[in-house]
């Protein structure tokens, strides 16, 4: 829902998780939406297939940082 302001202005975004270096989401301050990166790198409304989409991301991106890690490690 948006309130008043963000129809005057815009949406106030603020991060609230960092998925992965690209996708992140966002809420805005004043409406409490939440929105996410696209693949385009848009800023579109957070819907739950978006939600598993970004959770599959994270999972990725986690797995890769570690597997990162072992190999400066190992070189
Ligand atoms: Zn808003």
């Amino acid at each position: 829902m948006k309130t008043l302001y963000c129809k005057l202005f815009k949406h106030t975004f603020v991060i609230k998780k960092h998925v992965t270096n690209a996708v992140m989401e966002y809420q805005c301050i004043h409406c409490k939406t939440y929105f996410t990166t696209s693949d385009k790198g848009q800023i579109i409304p957070l819907t739950s297939k978006r939600q598993e989409i970004n959770l599959a991301l994270e999972r990725l991106h986690k797995i890769r940082s570690k597997k990162r890690k072992l190999n400066a490690i190992n070189h």
